[in-house]
């Protein structure tokens, strides 16, 4: 075993993985990239077919934001956002605020309001670490904000969707509703209410018997989970106080296992949410920068950036992290509105400052990377690209459907989750300890493409810059694996 592996058996502790198994094998051990190439150590080269946890948007070793990071470095990498202000990040909050304020409408669902006009602007941006922080801060600000609003004796509550992840931090893990993840911490977490999500392959509403298509565009059902969202923010406003906030992740849940929305589920919800004096948190930790957008009217036309905008719908808080710098460095954003800031405002005396922070915020050679990686996401090659690669997933992906593994395959934008059951005709899933998912993934890794399943469903989320014959091997990689990793009785 090389050298620099035995090192990481012998100190490094992953996340997320039983360390008894990592131990058996020798690790992968990346050392280089360049597009959506990865390179270990031996000199063999992989696909980052999840672009490396769903961070990358634009390839690896991009020449403009290492350009960007290089011009940083000679100026200074950090300096302390706590009474100081510094470029990059103020250029940055700027670009954002402009992003998330979206000029035009969009046509996902038909709309007529216009968020910009809605006056409910995002204003002000607070940058910390990861997504968890930026949870973690709109957490904070909606719980202060409703205290401030509705009398310091309030007790504000949340509302999640089911199978929510949004972090690893105690509120966000309490904002989380996967059992394999948040049920030990039970006794550290404070109590959200969570809703059904719109998952149409295993809704229990859905009438339409499987067939060998994405189950949101055969779906039978009224709109149930819609009602079911109304019902809970109305017995929650008989119990005297409205939720605090609703938290979802827009267009799609990623950790909860790439689960899509149908089309005007989000503006439905979100809208019934307002009405019931819910602050709107969205995390676009995952949908955010362009990663679900689907709104190419030509290769040459520009898609938003953030997945609410792909239905005119405006929240309160809109959490970034992962795509933010590019994929290049830990850096994260909430943004919020005017009316949220002015609640902290006050005399000094008052002490109504918000008493929250970390000591990278605002991180200028993050910033640097990020301000290098919007300018790329916003050129029209960028676009072009975007749409090339939706185009791309979906034609690559068809010939999927006749593996008897795959039960559903949900793309939005240039994310999709490959969901694997033992029969397709019922549904029936694997049990998690076959750990068909993982299995799958480590026979993809053999053929050269990296890329991490989510329970039994494998995500493939390629950056932008993955060319067609790139996505067709991460696709056929996962027909072979599929095969090779094949259980009796799976027909
Ligand atoms: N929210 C969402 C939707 C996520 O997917 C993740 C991470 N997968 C997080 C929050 C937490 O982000 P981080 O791992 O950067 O803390």
């Amino acid at each position: 075993m090389h050298r620099l592996a035995q090192l990481d058996h012998a100190h490094v502790w992953h996340p997320f993985t039983q360390m008894r198994d990592w131990l058996k094998d020798e690790p992968i051990l990346l050392t280089a990239g360049k597009g959506a190439v990865l390179c270990d150590l031996h000199g063999k080269e992989y696909l980052d077919a999840n672009s490396s946890i769903w961070t990358n948007l634009h390839g690896h070793n991009h020449p403009v934001i290492n350009r960007a990071i290089r011009r940083q470095l000679k100026k200074i990498a950090h300096s302390s956002a706590l009474g100081l202000a510094n470029e990059p990040a103020s250029l940055l909050a700027a670009r954002l605020v402009k992003a998330a304020n979206p000029e035009f409408t969009v046509s996902r669902v038909p709309t007529t309001r216009n968020p910009a006009r809605s006056g409910r602007r995002l204003e002000k941006v607070f940058f910390s670490d990861d997504g968890s922080t930026a949870l973690e801060t709109a957490l904070k600000l909606a719980y202060e904000f409703t205290r401030r609003v509705c009398g310091e004796k309030a007790r504000p509550k949340f509302l999640a969707l089911d199978g929510a992840y949004h972090g690893d931090t105690v509120g966000a893990v309490s904002l989380g509703h996967i059992d394999l993840f948040h049920k030990a911490y039970s006794g550290l977490l404070f109590k959200t209410d969570k809703v059904m999500s719109p998952y149409c392959y295993r809704c229990p509403f859905n009438r339409a018997r499987p067939e060998r298509a994405d189950a949101r565009t055969y779906r039978r059902c009224n709109w149930e989970c819609v009602g079911q969202v109304e019902q809970k923010l109305n017995a929650q406003k008989k119990r005297g106080q409205p939720y605090s906030a609703f938290v979802f992740e827009p267009l799609m849940q990623g950790a909860a296992g790439m689960i899509p929305q149908p089309p005007g589920w989000l503006r439905q919800v979100t809208e019934l949410a307002q009405a019931h004096g819910a602050l709107l948190i969205a995390d676009e930790v995952m949908t955010g920068f362009g990663r679900t957008s689907s709104n190419f009217k030509n290769r040459n036309s520009k898609s938003p950036l953030f997945a609410c905008a792909e239905e005119g719908v405006q929240p309160d808080f809109l959490c970034l992290a992962k795509g933010l710098t590019g994929g290049y460095l830990p850096m994260a954003a909430t943004l919020t509105t005017q009316k949220v800031f002015d609640a902290f405002l006050g005399e000094y005396h008052e002490f109504k400052a918000f008493f929250h922070g970390h000591s990278y915020t605002g991180n200028q050679l993050g910033a640097a990377a990020a301000l290098a990686s919007l300018e790329i996401l916003e050129s029209t090659p960028s676009n072009a690209a975007r749409a090339a690669l939706q185009e791309n997933l979906a034609t690559a992906l068809l010939p999927l459907w006749s593996q008897p593994e795959v039960g559903d395959i949900r793309q939005v934008g240039c994310v999709v989750g490959i969901e694997l059951v033992r029969n397709w005709r019922t549904r029936e899933p694997f049990a998690l300890r076959e750990r068909a998912g993982l299995r799958v993934c480590a026979a993809m890794a053999r053929r050269g493409v990296l890329t991490r399943p989510v329970g039994n469903v494998i995500v493939v989320m390629p950056p932008f810059c993955a060319t067609a014959k790139q996505v067709r091997k991460m696709v056929e990689s996962l027909s072979a694996a599929l095969a090779e990793t094949r259980l009796p009785a799976t027909r």
